[in-house]
């Protein structure tokens, strides 16, 4: 697959030469059980220990009581939620926001089926949380809060740790989950610094350079929570299963390296901002869904109005370009992004969003091409887009409303 140009890194993430070289043994001769009581499983025990250990430190959490390893950040986040529900019954109300992951907004809608109260705070024009309105849904029977670190889609980060200390302020049998799939190996996550009142955490491999089908769910000591998978006594009674222990090997790896690399955000950053601005100058009616929130190094998110996202994309990869126009998981499906209707993108743009995702294997040749051939894709699908001469007549954006353009 040489050549292409890989802007999907929110999507996945190549796994790191380094990462394939340490599971490599663990799919061949070292397929000990590590549960097995002769020296050579002892050995693959050891190698679960030591990526135990590397993903607590990548997240500042206590390897031996704070680190389970799960298939990846859907079980984790499924983990959190229905294993905090099974433990505190007598908690009726959970707050999430309307942007989530579907692994955690299909567990909330699947909460309220089950009789639950599921409050979902909106989000402004910019992505942003209102801290007010988090404060006012705190009560009495809140069983948990779960709100991600970084949104997959936009970037746009939310203010986590301070959310984390009002809520425990105010009730300190809340409990806080946080998804910070798309956050952990692109930023610090301390858990015993600025996140010490986060209960739960979820992280995934594949967004980290590490293999996909892994994860890991941080459950602070003496957080109530019940089991999600039962039926072993692996992960400490708490994770049934015998261990995936190539990929576990594979995380491990991974979480080492990306901790080695998490000064490069400001490089990865800088190329993000070099595209942004040079779409920003060479394309009218372009805006970057997430502009003045604080957002992940790597993401930029581009409402094209008046074209389809899905045929940019299709323009990108006949020049070998890969990106998104939204979540993976979403994609295939007609309905636009709900975290894009969350923030009230108007109309439209609401199915002309485009999202690159760089990593640090992103060069600046590869931007410069993106430079080079995006304005072009998207001038070239104005010219047949039926919307487009209403738009290009109207001086602003926010004239256009959510509801579509207003017959003159
Ligand atoms: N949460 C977020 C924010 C994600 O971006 C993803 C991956 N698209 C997931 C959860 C699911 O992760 P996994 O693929 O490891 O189940």
């Amino acid at each position: 697959m040489g050549g292409i140009i890989y802007l999907d890194n929110n999507a996945t993430t190549a796994v790191a030469p380094e990462v394939a070289e340490a599971m490599a043994p663990y799919l061949g001769e070292r397929y000990f059980n590590p549960s097995s009581m002769y020296a050579p499983a002892g050995a693959v025990a050891g190698a679960v220990k030591e990526a135990r250990a590397a993903v607590a430190a990548l997240i500042g959490a206590d390897a031996e009581g704070e680190i389970f390893f799960t298939s990846g950040a859907t079980e984790s986040n499924n983990w959190a939620i229905q294993g905090a529900a099974r433990a505190r019954p007598e908690r009726r109300r959970l707050i999430t926001t309307s942007v989530e992951h579907p692994a955690v907004r299909e567990v909330m809608r699947e909460m309220a089926r089950l009789g639950w109260t599921v409050d979902e705070l909106p989000v402004d024009r910019a992505g942003r949380l209102d801290v007010a309105a988090f404060v006012r849904a705190l009560r009495p029977d809140t069983l948990l809060v779960s709100i991600m670190h970084a949104n997959n889609e936009t970037g746009v980060l939310f203010p986590v740790a301070e959310l984390a200390r009002i809520a425990k302020e105010t009730d300190p049998g809340i409990l806080v989950h946080t998804d910070a799939t798309q956050s952990v190996g692109k930023l610090p996550v301390d858990l015993a610094g600025e996140f010490r009142h986060v209960d739960l955490l979820s992280c995934s491999g594949h967004k980290l350079h590490g293999p996909k089908g892994i994860g890991a769910l941080f459950i602070r000591r003496g957080t109530p929570l019940r089991p999600l998978l039962l039926g072993g006594h692996q992960e400490r009674g708490r994770r049934g299963g015998t261990e995936n222990v190539p990929h576990i090997v594979g995380l491990g790896a991974a979480a080492r390296l990306a901790a080695a690399h998490l000064g490069e955000a400001a490089q990865i950053a800088a190329r993000r901002d070099r595209l942004e601005k040079a779409v920003l100058e060479r394309i009218p009616w372009v805006e970057v869904n997430g502009a003045g929130a604080e957002r992940l190094p790597n993401t930029l998110n581009l409402a094209c109005h008046c074209i389809e996202g899905e045929s940019i994309l299709a323009q990108l990869d006949a020049q070998g370009i890969c990106a998104s126009s939204g979540s993976a998981c979403t994609s295939g499906s007609l309905d636009p992004s709900h975290v894009l209707k969350a923030m009230h993108v108007p109309f439209t743009a609401l199915h002309g969003s485009v999202r690159f995702s760089l990593s640090r294997l992103t060069t600046d040749a590869e931007i410069g091409r993106v430079i080079d051939v995006f304005p072009r894709i998207v001038e070239a699908l104005r010219r047949l887009s039926p919307y487009w001469d209403v738009a290009a007549a109207t001086p602003r954006f926010d004239a256009i409303g959510a509801d579509g353009p207003t017959p003159a």
